[in-house]
């Protein structure tokens, strides 16, 4: 069965990367996500990068928390946080074991998903230069994963006699940073989309370097999709900054929700009012963000999160280029412009 590295089907950067040696490692655990089952091949890294979503924003632990994973159509291994990483796939068992699932549930032990299972386990043992234990996930944790049919057949040695991939030696499980890019483009051409879609890309301008101001634009660029925020240009990323830029006059943005407590509060300066917010006592890390934006937008900014002169006359530029209310305070209206106003 092939083995597919995760620049392949484009699994995001996970985290923390902690590495464990092969020496270290004694069992293999096989689990199973219990939900649906994929239809063909696209269903398995759709369901794949479902798992890693959810691994980010529900548990949080960091992305894709298995080392492997196998598809119940293709047979295909999949690489996921790679075999010399920690994984987070059975508390308390992160190290000793590497951790695979069978993507889906009842009835995806397929021929091809028991294929792909032994083939990834012949891998592991190869890697870590022993007979790993064959392992369920309910023998390390309380847990019914992964179902009965699946415990069974690991129990009954279903895991022995299978054949390490070809390609399966890149184990080590490429981990992006960002500022990386996975698809096959330049870092010209990604700050080239980021400056078309209204982004700056620092002092330098499309230079070809991948620096911190770039990685920040990625990052905006990221935020105000609603994706992941990583700074690193996988598939989706690309994706997203190839699509030709709203071009009709608002940027097609949705403005975060105004984060102060009511609509009549605003940051302004630190004498003023409690409804004045100067991010010195509180939301330093809101008014960063609007900075931020504004920085992206092309305004010489120091996103500092506090509100002082700079801040205040840029507001006031800000104002007066939207026709918005002239008072240099950011309120509900300005914070909202910063997103949804065309840059010019
Ligand atoms: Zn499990």
């Amino acid at each position: 069965m092939a083995f597919i590295p995760r620049s392949e089907w484009g699994l995001p950067a996970t985290w923390p990367n902690r590495r464990v040696d092969p020496s270290r490692r004694t069992g293999f655990v096989v689990h199973w996500d219990g939900g649906p089952n994929p239809d063909d091949a696209a269903d398995e890294i759709r369901l794949l990068l479902a798992y890693h979503r959810y691994h980010l924003h529900t548990t949080k632990t960091g992305g894709f928390d298995y080392n492997l994973a196998v598809g119940p159509i293709t047979g295909n291994i999949y690489e996921g946080r790679g075999l010399d990483v920690v994984g987070a796939h059975a508390g308390g068992a992160n190290t000793p074991n590497i951790g695979v699932i069978l993507i889906g549930g009842p009835g995806n032990l397929t021929e091809k998903g028991q294929q792909g299972l032994r083939d990834a386990y012949a891998l592991a043992c190869k890697h870590t230069g022993r007979q790993l234990r064959q392992l369920a996930h309910r023998d390390v944790n309380r847990t019914g994963c992964p179902g009965d049919d699946i415990a069974a057949w690991v129990h009954a040695g279903g895991l022995s006699g299978g054949t390490v991939p070809a390609g399966g030696g890149s184990t080590g499980g490429p981990r992006f940073r960002p500022g990386d890019i996975t698809v096959g483009v330049s870092v010209k051409q990604v700050q080239e989309r980021l400056v078309a879609h209204g982004y700056n890309v620092g002092p330098h301008g499309i230079d070809n370097d991948m620096g911190t101001d770039t990685i920040s634009a990625i990052r905006s660029f990221q935020d105000d999709q609603g994706i992941d925020v990583d700074g690193i240009v996988g598939p989706d990323t690309w994706g997203r900054l190839s699509a030709k830029p709203g071009t009709a006059k608002p940027t097609g943005l949705k403005a975060p929700a105004f984060p102060l407590p009511n609509d009549d509060w605003y940051f302004g300066p630190k004498s003023g009012p409690k409804q004045s917010v100067s991010g010195y006592y509180s939301h330093r890390s809101d008014l960063r963000r609007w900075q931020q934006r504004m920085k992206d937008r092309g305004w010489d900014i120091n996103p500092d999160g506090l509100y002082g002169p700079q801040t205040r006359s840029i507001a006031v530029a800000f104002q007066k280029e939207k026709r918005l209310r002239v008072d240099g305070l950011i309120g509900a209206s300005t914070w909202a412009a910063a997103w949804t106003e065309p840059v010019t």
